[in-house]
């Protein structure tokens, strides 16, 4: 039996992560990325990116009735941000935990928002909430192509 091998008999989840155009403007990319990284999740899509506001309508069109729609719409595409997709066993939940609570006031220290933002309205990181709308945003946001198929090297020092 390979690691990988074992891996692939549980579920396997995709979850879609932007850092948002203020973790962009603030150079907190690198910052946010290696906090993924160095859980152990794996990188699938990776792009820097200016999206239409189509596409971010789209993106939130769970939220079009809130009052804050129009201005959330304003600040995802008031620059770039970047796109990734990351896979894993319980990848969207831990993810959430990561990127912590939506309002930054209340987010844990040690998370992504906890640490690095104080508003809501700037919040710096977008993190799908099941694993249903990982696949749904991914699919949404990168083309055909654009993920790679891949196996880390370290799988067997990060799985038993
Ligand atoms: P998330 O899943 O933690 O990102 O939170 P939601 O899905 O509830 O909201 C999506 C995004 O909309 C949040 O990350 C914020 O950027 C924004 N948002 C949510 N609630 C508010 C609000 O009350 N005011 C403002 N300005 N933005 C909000
Ligand atoms: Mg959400």
């Amino acid at each position: 039996f390979l690691p990988h091998l074992v891996a692939s008999m549980e579920q396997v989840d995709q979850t879609y992560i932007m850092i948002k155009p203020d973790g962009v403007q603030r150079g907190l990319v690198g910052e946010i990325i290696s906090r993924f990284e160095k859980k152990g999740f794996l990188l699938k899509g990776l792009k820097l990116f200016e999206c239409t506001k189509e596409l971010a309508e789209e993106h939130y069109k769970d939220l079009r009735e809130k009052p804050f729609f129009p201005k959330l719409i304003d600040y995802i595409t008031s620059g770039p941000v970047v796109c990734m997709a990351w896979e894993g066993v319980g990848v969207v939940a831990s993810a959430r935990k990561l990127i912590g609570a939506t309002n930054p006031l209340q987010a844990e220290p040690g998370t992504i928002r906890g640490d690095l933002a104080i508003q809501t309205g700037r919040n710096v990181v977008h993190g799908s909430d099941s694993p249903e709308n990982g696949l749904r945003e991914i699919e949404l946001w990168f083309k055909e192509g654009e993920l790679c198929q891949w196996t880390q090297v370290q799988v067997p020092w990060l799985r038993e």
